[in-house]
């Protein structure tokens, strides 16, 4: 309806019929800001400079009230790129994936006739862990060694890319263009260049956004420039930075203002410059880029500004309430759930209990309103009725190698594998901040691979937290690291007291039990392993090697049956592997199973004809059992006989 209009004024403004006009879409810029608080940039800021993203938002729509969905960063852009909260979208924490059937942005842009390239600063954002679907370009290139770039240099890739000569791709060179753009050096941590680094050294997280401003200054102006057509801006942060307020350091751990209020400015076609106190979802730039494209007009921004402060009172633009979640501490330490919900001016968060605040009025949320009479009954429904992820199922996807594991770990990104224990008397995670910066602290040195200094830390985590599984996991893994093997069998013996059923937990205490020797303990914990989980690859080679062990062991104490009955677990766990087939030869030998002796035996001999001992044995089964070969397997094993073998073959009665 909408274009059908604006071409009609097209028609009649210029007085004749046009041919169609070649760029009517306007090619589409996003800009996702990293770890950029509200109050950090724009005309409003201060102690900081952004006169570029200053200029643009003159140009355009600013939102004073835009919340991002999750204060994470590949949580956050899953909701930017698919229009979805994470009960949605199921991306709820870094290093998760975003499942491959989702409709995403990009992909409904390249279906429009779109040509679509993507340039992201963090190994965080890299293609495996799925935004790059629909993106002709998705350059996650970072320098060697390192898991970030900064915005300069992603810039200059992106301009590389807009200057590239035309008409190669497949959509043509009158395409429009979807570009994405995402810079992250506001991101801890806060190491600005020059000349922002002295200018700002007394805020050098500023002094990132005083860099990064600088480079979108440099995107925009080479974008508009190549667009070929009209163009339109998006620009959007993934979430704020707690800098202290109350007790956040960084971001993801909590639901304040510091890291969920965040700044939105679009510019294009259509959109009325100006400010709109609405509170939005960053979630609804996937609507308003679709609109952008002419490809749906649902839940778009780009007529916001035209109500204004009147459509926002009135709740015409309000209409939605905006939702949020930090699930983070529930996933990994079983704390309380976190969800807020935004409805006018107050928003609410429910952790445990509700906590309410005015964020117009108090945008330090200093005053707690309590269980929220004010908040408007839909945002109250919106709050109760959040689905909260189960933590078994919202890691069950993860896969990640062990490189993945080690470049998210540099990136303080560090998770032990374990379903915590989720509880109903959970500490809330804003009671718990005092223990953050010591788990934030005592995990970086962890992920240095600093066990020492790191054990310490998280031995008072887990005596403020005696459920936290993570805390109990990584000291076993410190000490086991440090080859104190004693203390890490008690500790993931502590693990385990705290996830009972965990087949990993079995399988690690399973594994040390080796390192130490017992065997017995070692082999009931990974029979029980390997009969739950027959595919636990760990688990069964351990379990073979155990059985081995015990098998030897038995052998040398005279029990044939014990021995044998070990030997033959290990063969069924490890046939391919299994290098005691001359020991079970013996042994059946031994317990008179002549005919499981020559099998055993015969395996020996076909990789291995001539091994003396086995071509011996074989020869006394061959008598035992009356083969008609038996007088030729005794002459064969006189004529490949080594000195043990020969003075056995002499003495050997049943060869006379
Ligand atoms: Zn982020």
């Amino acid at each position: 309806m909408k274009k059908v209009l604006v071409f009609a004024l097209l028609v009649s403004a210029c007085g004749r019929a046009p041919a169609p006009p070649p760029a009517e879409r306007p090619s589409i810029l996003l800009v996702t800001l990293d770890t950029t608080r509200f109050d950090s940039i724009g005309p409003d800021a201060k102690n900081v400079q952004t006169p570029a993203f200053n200029a643009i938002a003159a140009r355009g729509l600013r939102f004073l009230q835009a919340y991002a969905a999750v204060p994470e960063t590949l949580p956050s852009h899953s909701s930017i790129m698919t229009g979805l909260y994470p009960g949605g979208h199921g991306v709820h924490e870094n290093a998760r994936y975003l499942p491959a059937n989702l409709p995403v942005l990009a992909e409904q842009l390249q279906k429009a006739g779109y040509r679509t390239s993507a340039f992201v600063s963090s190994f965080i954002l890299a293609r495996r862990f799925g935004l790059a679907r629909g993106f002709d370009v998705y350059d996650d290139a970072l320098p060697s060694g390192s898991n970030e770039r900064s915005s300069r240099a992603t810039t200059d890739a992106a301009i590389a890319e807009l200057a590239k000569p035309l008409g190669a791709e497949a959509r043509g060179a009158n395409a429009p263009r979807f570009m994405w753009v995402h810079y992250y050096d506001a991101h801890a941590p806060y190491e600005p260049a020059e000349p922002y680094r002295t200018q700002y050294r007394a805020h050098p997280y500023l002094g990132e956004i005083a860099a990064m401003d600088e480079q979108l200054g440099r995107l925009v102006r080479e974008f508009e420039r190549h667009a070929n057509g009209p163009a339109a801006i998006v620009i959007v942060a993934d979430h704020g930075e707690g800098l202290g307020e109350h007790g956040e350091a960084q971001h993801g751990s909590l639901l304040y203002q510091a890291t969920m209020h965040v700044p939105l400015v679009i510019v294009g076609p259509g959109v009325a410059p100006g400010t709109n106190d609405t509170p939005v979802s960053t979630r609804r730039v996937y609507y308003t880029i679709l609109d952008f494209a002419g490809v749906d007009a649902t839940r778009s921004l780009r007529d916001a500004g035209r109500g204004g402060r009147a459509a926002a009172q009135s709740g015409a633009e309000a209409g939605e309430v905006v939702l949020g979640e930090a699930m983070k501490p529930f996933l990994e330490y079983g704390w309380q759930p976190q969800v807020m919900a935004v409805g006018g001016r107050y928003k609410a968060i429910l952790s445990g209990r509700v906590e309410t605040y005015d964020v117009v009025a108090d945008p330090a949320e200093r005053r707690d309103l309590g269980s929220g009479a004010e908040l408007p009954s839909d945002a109250r429904k919106a709050l109760e009725d959040y689905p909260v992820p189960s933590p078994s199922t919202a890691r069950a996807a993860e896969t990640l190698d062990e490189d993945a594991k080690r470049r998210l770990a540099s990136l303080g990104y560090v998770s032990s594998g374990a379903a915590p224990v989720v509880r109903k008397d959970a500490p809330r995670p804003a009671d718990m901040t005092a223990m953050m910066d010591v788990i934030e602290r005592a995990s970086g040195l962890f992920a240095d691979g600093r066990y020492k200094e790191c054990i310490p830390l998280f031995e008072r985590v887990l005596a403020a937290d005696p459920h936290n599984i993570d805390a109990a996991l990584r000291l076993a893994t410190a000490h086991s690291a440090l080859g104190e093997n004693a203390k890490a069998i008690q500790m993931f013996q502590r693990a385990a007291e705290i996830v009972p059923d965990s087949q990993d937990l079995r399988t690690y205490l399973g594994l040390h039990y080796v390192r130490v020797k017992d065997w017995d303990r070692a082999a009931t914990l990974l029979d029980q392993v390997v009969k739950a989980s027959p595919d636990r690859a760990t688990a069964v080679e351990a379990l073979a090697t155990v059985k081995a062990k015990q098998g030897e062991m038995s052998m040398d104490a005279g029990e044939t049956d014990q021995a044998i009955a070990d030997f033959e677990r290990t063969r069924t766990l490890q046939p391919s592997t299994f290098s005691h087939d001359l020991d079970l030869g013996v042994l059946y030998l031994a317990a008179h199973r002549f005919e499981d002796s020559r099998a055993a035996l015969d395996r020996v001999l076909a990789p291995h004809p001539d091994d003396p001992m086995a071509l011996f044995k074989r020869a006394q089964v061959s008598v035992l059992l009356k083969e008609p070969d038996k007088n030729a397997r005794i002459d064969l094993a006189r004529r490949k006989a080594d000195q043990t073998t020969r003075a056995l073959i002499e003495r050997e009665r049943l060869f006379r």
